[in-house]
């Protein structure tokens, strides 16, 4: 008696998102394209998803992407529009889209004895633009697991995604703080 094919496909679904693998490309030039899930603890929104390019072994331009920022690249991934994102350590990551495909620009600044920056390219052909955009959703949905629940702007107790204050009581200390000050000094 063999196992329901149906039931194994399930089990290996379910263990791949369990063990997200990275995810890479190489172009007809030789770079390659790699997105790796981090797998760190990090506050709510946090969490990164790494998109390496690497012209050769020894040309690599990496950057971290925030998972509160990831959903805008999906979105252009999926209408096939021009996103263009920089990080709070100057990383940057251009996706352009063109007659072929896509054009992936990395540039990521080196805080070495000097500042440099490391850019490198790869251009993914159309039909590799579903899979990139799956990768980065699988990668999403590891970072998210990585991070702390969101919590109250005011008093740090749990909220649902999207929320900002745990409750009006809350909402009010936070409007209050906005008060411009009415004492003189
Ligand atoms: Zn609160």
């Amino acid at each position: 008696m063999s196992a329901d094919p149906t039931f194994r496909q399930a089990v290996a679904t379910v263990l791949a998102e369990l063990t997200p693998q990275p995810w890479d490309y190489t172009d007809g030039s030789g770079a390659t394209l790699t997105v790796i899930p981090a797998g760190l603890r990090e506050d709510y929104g946090r969490a990164e998803v790494m998109i390496r390019a690497a012209a050769s072994k020894t040309e690599a331009a990496e950057l971290g992407i925030k998972s509160s920022g990831l959903p805008g690249l999906l979105a252009a991934l999926d209408e096939g529009t021009v996103w263009s994102h920089v990080t709070s350590l100057d990383d940057q990551l251009t996706v352009t889209p063109d007659a072929a495909g896509l054009l992936l620009v990395v540039t990521d600044v080196v805080y070495d004895s000097a500042i440099r920056e490391r850019t490198a390219t790869v251009h993914l052909p159309e039909e590799q633009r579903m899979p990139l955009a799956s990768a980065l959703r699988r990668a999403l949905d590891v970072a998210r697991g990585w991070e702390d629940p969101p919590v109250c702007a005011e008093c740090d107790a749990e909220v649902e995604p999207g929320v900002t204050w745990c409750s009006t009581r809350c909402r009010n200390a936070a409007d209050r703080h906005d008060l411009p000050e009415v004492s003189g000094e």
